[in-house]
């Protein structure tokens, strides 16, 4: 679509809903919604620190990432068997159809389970099954990227690739999560290396709590092909310049910004900033069971707090497949699928 037909304001938010999008930075754990997380502390009994489905979404009062992270990994300590796997995954993937997504690249950290004893094949397994079945009975082209947890060591990164090379055609690449701040890019120079000549694609949390110079040694020590977050970068003109210049996507999370305190007001959060500049921004939804929404809402309460257009939303929808790791030939159907509905709504 050379020019975007105008579409009437009222029908913005219907067309946010329906238009087709890809999600790229999701962390299957942080879908778990407390429910799930109950059933699953009954029927593995495992104790939680919480009475009540209630009394946990009330400890969901977060000031810094930290402070969500501490409740997240007491969280997955209800995942023990191959079917919470699955049940964690499938439960989002229909989330995710609901919400017309129709391509997700899900993150997982196995080192939260392997630490606890559970094997690499039993998160891989029940992970994997329910992208297969999603990919059969929803439509939704599902694919997994592993995570090392940044806080731990790069040695403790090393093991966990070895013991997940079993599983290799089971994952597509690895990123680097968990806190950020103190723990910058370059401390993992030497297995993001490795798994750049192993042919994995490599992403990177950058720029979410941390400073500009992080997205700076993502980008040029570990050569990260998308930064997960990086709306810190906005304070750094040279590297905004060569964000837009590379087409590097950014992996924006809009209301995990505003429950993690990143951005004071959803009004505040710069993503109109950067797609304005030219930057390849996407809209996700992080850790959702968390912070209130999945990608329709991060999409709906987003624009109406920032005003942002029906153009603003096409690039974003159309930027999301761009920025995901599937081949030109699906790119240009999803593109097409996008300029379709938006034509619809004309
Ligand atoms: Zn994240």
């Amino acid at each position: 679509m050379e020019r975007l037909p105008p579409i009437p304001a009222e029908r913005l938010p219907e067309l946010l809903r329906r238009m087709p999008k890809a999600e790229l930075h999701i962390h299957i754990e942080g879908s778990l919604e407390p429910e799930l997380m109950f059933e699953m502390a009954q029927r593995n009994r495992v104790a939680l620190p919480y009475a009540s489905v209630d009394d946990l979404r009330r400890a969901y009062d977060f000031s810094n990432l930290q402070s969500f992270l501490d409740i997240y990994y007491a969280g997955a300590g209800v995942l023990i068997t191959e079917r919470d796997f699955f049940d964690m995954a499938w439960a989002y993937l229909q989330k995710a159809r609901a919400d017309h997504v129709l391509h997700t690249e899900i993150f997982f950290d196995p080192q939260t389970h392997t630490a606890r004893g559970v094997s690499m094949e039993t998160v891989v397994n029940g992970l994997h099954r329910a992208c297969e079945q999603a990919r059969a009975q929803l439509g939704v082209n599902a694919s997994l990227i592993l995570c090392f947890l940044r806080h731990l060591s790069e040695e403790d990164a090393f093991q966990t690739l070895e013991q997940a090379m079993p599983f290799r055609d089971r994952f597509i690449g690895v990123g680097l999560d968990s806190s950020e701040v103190g723990h910058p890019p370059e401390k993992f120079a030497k297995v993001f290396a490795r798994c750049r000549e192993l042919g994995l694609h490599l992403v990177a949390h950058a720029g979410e709590e941390g400073p500009p110079a992080y997205v700076w040694t993502a980008l040029d020590v570990l050569k990260v092909e998308r930064i997960d977050h990086g709306v810190q970068s906005s304070k750094d003109p040279a590297l905004m310049k060569r964000l837009a210049q590379d087409r590097i996507p950014l992996t924006v999370c809009p209301l995990s910004n505003l429950k993690l305190c990143v951005f004071p007001r959803l009004q505040d959060h710069n993503l109109g900033q950067l797609l304005d500049a030219g930057l390849v921004a996407t809209v996700n939804s992080d850790d959702p069971a968390y912070f209130g929404g999945y990608m329709n809402d991060n999409f709906l309460r987003t624009f109406e707090a920032t005003g942002l257009t029906a153009a603003h939303a096409h690039r974003l929808a159309v930027n999301s497949f761009e920025a995901s790791f599937i081949g030109a030939a699906e790119k240009r159907k999803y593109r097409d699928q996008v300029d379709a509905v938006f034509a619809e709504f004309a």
